[in-house]
C-alpha cells in the first residue's frame, strides 16, 4: 500500500502498517460510513469471502470522496496478487460530458433537419403558388373571350329567332320541328357553356388569390371575436345548402389568446375554409359511415403562449389517410367530387399563414375518428417580413 493509495482512499498515512489484516482495512471502511446501512459483520464476512473465492477482481469503485477507482488484481505466482487502483474520475467525468455534447449536438441536428423540411415544403409550396397565379392570369383573358362571346351569341341567336319567325310561318311542319330543336339546342348550349364558363372564372379567381397583393389591411384583432364571426359565415352557408345539417360546437377558447396583428379579411378566409371543409367531412362521415349513435362534432380552441397563439379546429369527421395528409396543401389536391371543390383552400390558407402571417400550419388526422388543424401565430410578425408582406 503506498502513499498514493492512501491518498485514494482517504486513509490517514501511517493507519494500516504493513501487515495489517485485511478485515481491519473493511471494518474501518464500515465504519466511515463507506457501506450505509448494512450489518457490518456480515458484510466484511461477505467481502472477505469474495476475496477468498475468486481471488482476482476487476471492478469500478464510486468511493464516498466522489472519486472513482478502477480495480484490478493480478495474480502472482506465490498465491498472492497485486491489486492496482487507477483513479478514472476524470476519465468519466469527460465521457460524461462527451456523451452530453453529444445529445445535443444529436438533438440540434434533429431541430435542423426538421427546420430545413418545414423550409423545403414552404419554398416547394410558395413556388407552386406563384405558378398557380401565373397560370390563372394566362386563363383570365381567353376565359373572358369564352363567357362574353357565349353571352353575346345568346343574344344573336334571340334576334337570329325574331328575325325569322315571320319566315317561320312558310315552313313546313317538319322543316319548322327541326329548326325549333335547333334553335332550342343551340340555347341549351350556349347556357351549358355560360354555366361552366362561370366556374371555370370561380376557379380562376380562387387561383389568382394566391398573388392578390396587399388587399386587406394588417389590423390589431381580437382573435376569438374573429373566430366566431367566421364560424358564424361558415355554419350559415352550410345551413344554407342543407337545411339538415347540424353540428354540435364545443368552444374553449382561451381569454388570454387576446389581440394579435393580423390581415382579418385573410384570416377569415382561412378560418371559414377550415370549418367548411370540417361541416363536409362530418357530413360524409353521417352520410356514409352507417353509424347509428353518431353525433358531428366540432371543437375549437385558443391557447395563448405568450409570443404566440394557437388556434385548433378538431372536428370528428371523416379524417384522412396518410397518402392524403401528404398532399393536403398542394394546388388543386381535393378528395372532393368535381364541381364540389377545386382543392385551393387549405394551399391559399398555407400560403396566407405561413407566407404572410409568418405561422405555422399543422395538421393530425386518424381516418373515420378525428382531423385536427392547428395555426400557430406569432403575436408579433418579425420585422423582417413586414417588406415581404404581399407584393403588390
Ligand atoms: P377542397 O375543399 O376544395 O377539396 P381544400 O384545399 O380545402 O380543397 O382541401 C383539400 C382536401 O383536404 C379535401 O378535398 C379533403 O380531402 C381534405 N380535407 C380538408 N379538410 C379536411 C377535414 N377536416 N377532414 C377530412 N379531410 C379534409
Amino acid at each position: 500500500m503506498n502513499s498514493e493509495f492512501l491518498r485514494l482512499f482517504d486513509y490517514p498515512p501511517g493507519l494500516f502498517p504493513p501487515g495489517t489484516p485485511m478485515d481491519v482495512m473493511l471494518r474501518y471502511n464500515y465504519e466511515r460510513g463507506d457501506f450505509g446501512d448494512v450489518d457490518p459483520d456480515a458484510t466484511i464476512a461477505m467481502l472477505m469471502k469474495r476475496f477468498e473465492v475468486r481471488g482476482v477482481i476487476n471492478a469500478e469503485r464510486r468511493v464516498p470522496n466522489g472519486r472513482v477507482i478502477d480495480i484490478r488484481t493480478a495474480p502472482r505466482a506465490d498465491g498472492g496478487f497485486v491489486v492496482t487502483h487507477l483513479d478514472i474520475t476524470d476519465r468519466i467525468r469527460i465521457e460524461d460530458e462527451l456523451r452530453q455534447a453529444k445529445e445535443r449536438a444529436e438533438a440540434a441536428a434533429r431541430e435542423l433537419r426538421e427546420a430545413q423540411q418545414q423550409l423545403v415544403v414552404q419554398e416547394k409550396m410558395a413556388s407552386l403558388g406563384q405558378l398557380t397565379a401565373g397560370i390563372a392570369h394566362e386563363l383570365k383573358n381567353p376565359l373572358n373571350f369564352v363567357n362574353n362571346f357565349a353571352e353575346l351569341s345568346g343574344e344573336l341567336l334571340d334576334e337570329l329567332c325574331a328575325l325569322i319567325s315571320p319566315l317561320s310561318a312558310q315552313l313546313d311542319p317538319d322543316q319548322k320541328a327541326d329548326f325549333d330543336e335547333l334553335v332550342g339546342s343551340l340555347h341549351s348550349n350556349l347556357r351549358k357553356i355560360a354555366e361552366h364558363g362561370r366556374r371555370a372564372d370561380g376557379i380562376v379567381k380562387s387561383m389568382l388569390a394566391h398573388s392578390r397583393g396587399g388587399s386587406g389591411e394588417w389590423r390589431n384583432t381580437e382573435l376569438n371575436v374573429l373566430i366566431e364571426e367566421s364560424l358564424a359565415l361558415a355554419y350559415h352557408a352550410a345551413r344554407a345548402q342543407d337545411r339538415e345539417f347540424n353540428v354540435s360546437f364545443n368552444r374553449h377558447y382561451d381569454p388570454a389568446a387576446g389581440t394579435l396583428d393580423l390581415v382579418p379579411q385573410d384570416m377569415s378566409r382561412v378560418l371559414v375554409n377550415l370549418f367548411t371543409n370540417a361541416f363536409y367531412s362530418v357530413r360524409r362521415r353521417q352520410r356514409d359511415g352507417g353509424e347509428n349513435d353518431y353525433r358531428p362534432q366540432l371543437t375549437i380552441t385558443t391557447i395563448d403562449c405568450n409570443d404566440k397563439v394557437q388556434i385548433k379546429v378538431h372536428d370528428n369527421g371523416a379524417g384522412m389517410s396518410k397518402p392524403v395528409i401528404d398532399k393536403l396543401f398542394t394546388p388543386f389536391f381535393t378528395t372532393k367530387p368535381t364541381g364540389e371543390g377545386t382543392g385551393l383552400g387549405l394551399s391559399l390558407s398555407y400560403d396566407i399563414v405561413v407566407h404572410q402571417h409568418r405561422g405555422r400550419f399543422d395538421v393530425s388526422s386518424v381516418e373515420n375518428e378525428y382531423a385536427e388543424f392547428t395555426i400557430t401565430l406569432p403575436r408579433v410578425v418579425p420585422p423582417v417580413s413586414l417588406g415581404e408582406r404581399r407584393k403588390p
